[in-house]
């Protein structure tokens, strides 16, 4: 056979020229502006040459801080496929934390977001090697930039008027295409770096029928950040099929997102399942239709299973449930039910985390280092290991988090003979009560079960005669009412009685982290402050 490069170039001339009449539509706050993939590739091109006008050559990092848009597209696009790495900041972190970033990927230019621009502006003065930021948006105001050590421009400035294609790069497949920082809740996040090779397989995986499927008779609403994992690789699966993009901007509330499916009518998307949560709230006061959606992926952190159901049997939406992380590219497993199973049993196996994607080993390993059976009994962290699965971070020495050439998820969990992971816990969440292991996961899934519960975060706390005992925080539904001696009776024939929890704690939200995930450490930390109102059962 010929050896061709797996490239993002190739995918770029695909998915620009055969599905060329594909569109991209981004959500403006009262409609949509639209652009064909045939337009996004000529503009990537523009791009493309406006950059190497700025220097950019070899593999300088040129970072995006733009929400999902058409120009993130073109960004998608252009960086790669001129032998650039594209580096996705996530804009909701905190400022020390883009400032680390920034320096530790080394960028030398930021396209921006109108609409973040003074969020930038904080930190600029502190990015040692970005010399360039490139704004979108005609009317945006540059001022806050001004005299931070970068050349301004603006982003249609620096495509107008330049050749509307481009000699794309196409060298070694195992060059780095783009690079993602661990949202981590712990230490300074870390740099993973995929390759040509990598984007392209886990591209093709993503589209098989049984991962998300996707095809030309697609519409994808990816609500999911561009700057978290990549959007879990729909822009480029989409771009590799001719799947038609809807894309949010930075409007992610429940509301508008309705507006864009009620208006676009998407078919497919995916978001964390906080952002469902809301959409849902929303769905069950009658305002919304979401009738066009034949699937939407969740992942990020476990979908609660009253989630599932709630929307596929008051709404008719299909929810597919996904595990994955940054290090993964992100796609690892994907819960779709073996074809015999039915009824209870299939909701049995949509509710776990899923099948390992082919090409994505798995294995369970214990805290002796000896490796767990999949009997769905036996508990121990996954270990990854693929062509999409990192084997380092980005200057980083990090020999914790592997194996003997596995990557060591950091999540634990069992296995069933026939292949399907359930997650119990984040290793560092596991709560450890009397020599034994409570999953927060299983708990937090039965509290989330209750009508009158929109959110439960379930956190170990310390315990004298225990070592830790479970502590629940709830936030109950508007016009609701429930205390701790309700929710506990409610859980006595759902969890075994030595897990049920003593201590409970109404709050307002679960704390999130800057990608919608519980934040069960600032739980913790009120917790110790003791700044949570802990009320005890019975
Ligand atoms: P990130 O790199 O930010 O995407 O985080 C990856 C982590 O999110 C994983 O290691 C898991 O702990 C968690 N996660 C992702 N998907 C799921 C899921 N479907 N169920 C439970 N946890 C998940």
């Amino acid at each position: 056979m010929l050896k061709t490069p797996l490239s993002i170039a190739r995918l770029v001339r695909h998915g620009t020229t055969v599905h060329g009449a594909a569109e991209c539509a981004t959500w403006t706050g009262d409609g949509f502006r639209r652009a064909s993939f045939a337009q996004l590739g000529r503009r990537a091109a523009q791009l493309a040459h406006g950059l190497r006008g700025l220097g950019v050559h070899g593999d300088d990092r040129v970072a995006t801080f733009m929400w999902n848009d058409q120009e993130h597209l073109e960004a998608y696009f252009a960086v790669p496929s001129m032998g650039a790495v594209l580096h996705t900041l996530n804009l909701r972190l905190f400022p020390e934390q883009i400032v680390y970033i920034a320096n530790h990927a080394e960028d030398s230019v930021i396209l921006c977001d109108g609409s973040v621009v003074e969020l930038l502006a904080g930190v600029l003065d502190q990015l040692e090697t970005v010399e360039h930021v490139v704004v979108c948006g005609d009317g945006t105001d540059l001022g806050p930039l001004e005299g931070k050590g970068a050349q301004l421009h603006r982003y249609d400035e620096l495509l107008d008027g330049r050749p509307e294609s481009f000699d794309w790069v196409e060298g070694d497949e195992d060059a780095a295409a783009a690079m993602c920082y661990t949202s981590g809740t712990t230490g300074d996040p870390k740099g993973v770096v995929y390759s040509h090779r990598s984007i392209v397989l886990h591209s093709m995986a993503a589209c098989m029928g049984d991962a998300m499927g996707l095809s030309p008779r697609d519409k994808a609403l990816i609500i999911v950040p561009q700057f978290h994992a990549m959007a879990w690789g729909m822009p480029y699966a989409a771009l590799m099929v001719g799947c038609s993009l809807v894309m949010p901007e930075r409007f992610l509330q429940p509301e508008p997102l309705l507006a864009m499916i009620e208006q676009e009518r998407p078919t497919f998307a995916g978001a964390v399942p906080t952002i469902w949560q809301g959409v849902l709230t929303e769905l069950d006061a009658g305002r919304g239709d979401v009738s066009s959606l034949r699937e939407v992926v969740v992942g990020g952190s476990a979908c609660p299973p009253s989630l599932m159901r709630a929307f596929e049997e008051r709404h008719d939406v299909r929810i597919l449930h996904a595990w994955g992380m940054t290090e993964t590219s992100p796609l690892g497993s994907v819960a779709r039910p073996p074809a015999a199973a039915e009824g209870e049993e299939a909701w049995r196996y949509r509710a776990t985390q899923g099948r390992p994607m082919s090409a994505v080993e798995c294995r369970l390993v214990a805290e002796d280092g000896s490796v767990v059976p999949w009997d769905d009994e036996a508990v121990g962290e996954l270990e990854c290991r693929g062509p999409w699965v990192t084997a380092a971070y980005h200057r980083e020495d990090d020999p914790e988090k592997f194996h003997d050439g596995w990557l060591r998820t950091g999540d634990v969990g069992r296995f069933t003979p026939d292949g399907f992971l359930t997650l119990t816990d984040r290793a560092k969440d596991v709560i450890k009560s009397g020599g034994e292991w409570i999953s927060s996961v299983s708990l937090e899934n039965a509290i989330m079960g209750h009508p009158a519960v929109a959110e439960a975060a379930v956190v170990g706390i310390p315990d004298e005669k225990w070592g830790e005992r479970p502590l629940a925080s709830v936030v109950v539904r508007e016009g609701e009412d429930v205390g701790p001696d309700d929710l506990r009776g409610y859980l006595e024939d759902k969890v075994a009685r030595w897990q049920l929890p003593q201590l409970w704690a109404f709050i307002d939200e679960v704390p999130k982290t800057s990608v919608g995930k519980f934040d069960k450490k600032v739980l913790r930390q009120r917790f110790a402050d003791e700044e949570l109102e802990v009320r005890s059962a019975g």
